[in-house]
C-alpha cells in the first residue's frame, strides 16, 4: 500500500473503474487533453472544505478569510468569493488577484511583515477591511500614508504569542524567534498609540502561529492570551470589535488525522459566545491541499536496485529512479520541507513487478525529488498523481531551469476547464532585454 487509508479518504482523487478520477472526470482524460505536468482541482472539495469551517463557527458572527498564498489561481479565488469568503493577503499582487477574481475588497485583511508604501497606498485606496500590523514602524507608515491620502486606516495588531504550534520549524510563525507579529509585552503601548492616532481606526487583534497544526491546544492557548489582552484594553477604554484567529488548520498528507474542525469550533464558541466579537479565521491549506493533485508522466526509468520483496520499504542494493516530467519548480514542498506527498498510479492495474522508486524531476539539482522509496509498479509513459498538491503547489512554482509553469484545471462533475494555460517560452522571455 503506497497510500494510507486516511489519505485515500482525504484526497479528492478516487478510483473509478480502475482509473483515478476527480469527481466524475478521469485524470487520464485530462492528461491526454492538456498534457503534463498539470494541476487538477476539485471545485466540489474546495467548496465542501470551506463549508466545514464556516459551519463550525455558525453560531458566532464570523468571516472566513481565505489565505491567498496557499493557492492564488484566479479560478480558486473565484470559487471561494462565490461562497462569500473574504481573503487574507500578504502582498499588493495578491490584492490585485482578489479583485480580478471578483472578491470583495471590504473583506480583505492584509498580513505580512514587509508592506511597502505602494502596497499600503493600493490597499487604502481599494478600501480593505483591515491591516494586520506586524511592527511599530509599520504602524507609523500606515498612519502616515493614511494621512497623505486622506483616509482612515483600519488596523489590528498581529500578536506574536510566543506559543509553539508543534509543527515543522519552517512553518512555525508564533514563536519569539520568528519574525512575525508584535510581542505581547509591547502590544499595550502600541494599541494606546494607535487609539490616539486620528488616521487609524483600531478594529481588532490578530494572530497566526503556524501551519499544518493538528493539535488545537496551541490555538486555544493563543486565543486565551488574545482574550486577556482584549480585556486589558477594554479596561483602558479601547474596545476591540474583531478577533482574527489566523489559519494553520492541518490536513492529512500521510496518516495524520485531519484537523477536527467541529471539536475546535465548539471550544472557540464556548470562549467567544458572550463577547460580541466578530471572529475571523485565515485558512489556506485546509481549504485547498487535498482538493488538488499534480499529474505527471514517467519519462524514464533508471532501475539499479533489485525488485522489492512484497511490501518491503527499500532494497539495499542501488536505487531505482523514476524520472518524471514534474519537478521541484512545479512542487517545491518536498525539496523545501522534506514534505511527504502520496503518489498513486492513475491506472490501478500493475503491469510490471513492483520496486521501491524515488520519483525525481528533470532539474539539475540532487534536491529535485518529489517522493522517495515508494513501492510502485512503473513503466515508462505511466501517468502518476501526486496527492495533496492543491496548497503551496502552483503558488510556490518557479521557472527554474527555464521550465514553463504547469497548466491548471478545475473539475466540476464530469466536465473540466483549463483555468490556467500552460506557460509558454514566449511568456518567459517577454520581460527580458538583450
Ligand atoms: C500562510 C498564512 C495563513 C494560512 O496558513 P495555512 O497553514 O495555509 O492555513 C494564514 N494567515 C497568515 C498570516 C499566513 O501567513
Amino acid at each position: 500500500m503506497t497510500v494510507t487509508p486516511e489519505l485515500m479518504n482525504a484526497t479528492a482523487a478516487k478510483y473509478r473503474n480502475g482509473t483515478l478520477s476527480i469527481e466524475d472526470t478521469s485524470l487520464e482524460e485530462i492528461a491526454s487533453a492538456v498534457g503534463t505536468p498539470v494541476y487538477v482541482y476539485s471545485s466540489e472539495m474546495l467548496k465542501s472544505q470551506y463549508l466545514k469551517l464556516d459551519k463550525a463557527l455558525d453560531s458566532l458572527p464570523h468571516q472566513l478569510h481565505y489565505a491567498v498564498k496557499a493557492n492564488s489561481t484566479l479560478a480558486v479565488l473565484k470559487t471561494f468569493a462565490e461562497l462569500g469568503a473574504g481573503f487574507d493577503i500578504v502582498s499588493g499582487g495578491e490584492l490585485s488577484r482578489v479583485l480580478a477574481a471578483g472578491g470583495n475588497p471590504e473583506s480583505v485583511v492584509f498580513s505580512g511583515v514587509g508592506k511597502s508604501v505602494e502596497e499600503i497606498d493600493f490597499a487604502l485606496k481599494t478600501g480593505i477591511e483591515c491591516f494586520n500590523v506586524e511592527s511599530d514602524s509599520e504602524l507609523m507608515r500606515i498612519s502616515q500614508r493614511a494621512e497623505v491620502l486622506g483616509k482612515i486606516a483600519p488596523i489590528a495588531l498581529r500578536i506574536n504569542p510566543n506559543v509553539d504550534p508543534k509543527t515543522h520549524p519552517y512553518i512555525s510563525t508564533g514563536l519569539k524567534e520568528n519574525k512575525f507579529g508584535i510581542l505581547q509585552e509591547a502590544a499595550l503601548a502600541l494599541y494606546q498609540q494607535a487609539h490616539a492616532d486620528p488616521n487609524l481606526h483600531v478594529r481588532g487583534v490578530a494572530c497566526h502561529i503556524g501551519s499544518q497544526i493538528s493539535d488545537p491546544t496551541p490555538l486555544f492557548d493563543t486565543l486565551d492570551q488574545l482574550l486577556a489582552l482584549i480585556d486589558q484594553l477594554a479596561d483602558q477604554g479601547i474596545q476591540l470589535t474583531d478577533i482574527d484567529l489566523g489559519g494553520g488548520f492541518g490536513v492529512t498528507y500521510q496518516d495524520e488525522a485531519s484537523f477536527d474542525v467541529n471539536a475546535w469550533g465548539i471550544q472557540v464558541i464556548e470562549r467567544l459566545a458572550s463577547r460580541g466579537l466578530t471572529v475571523s479565521i485565515e485558512p489556506g491549506r485546509f481549504l485547498t491541499a487535498n482538493a488538488g493533485v499534480l499529474l505527471t508522466r514517467v519519462e524514464y526509468l533508471k532501475p539499479s536496485g533489485a525488485p522489492a520483496q512484497a511490501d518491503e520499504g527499500h532494497t539495499d542494493e542501488g536505487k531505482n529512479f523514476a524520472i518524471v516530467d514534474a519537478a521541484m519548480n512545479d512542487l517545491l514542498r518536498p525539496s523545501l520541507y522534506q514534505a511527504w506527498h502520496g503518489v498513486l498510479a492513475v491506472q490501478e492495474h500493475s503491469a510490471s513487478e513492483t520496486r521501491s522508486w524515488d520519483l525525481v524531476g528533470p532539474i539539475c539539482e540532487s534536491g529535485d525529488w518529489l517522493a522517495k522509496n515508494r513501492i510502485l509498479s512503473l513503466a515508462e509513459g505511466d501517468l502518476l498523481a501526486i496527492l495533496s498538491a492543491g496548497a503551496y503547489g502552483s503558488s510556490l512554482s518557479s521557472n527554474y531551469n527555464t521550465r514553463n509553469r504547469a497548466a491548471e484545471v478545475m473539475v466540476r462533475g464530469d466536465s473540466f476547464r483549463v483555468v490556467r494555460r500552460r506557460e509558454s517560452l514566449q511568456d518567459q522571455l517577454t520581460t527580458e532585454i538583450l
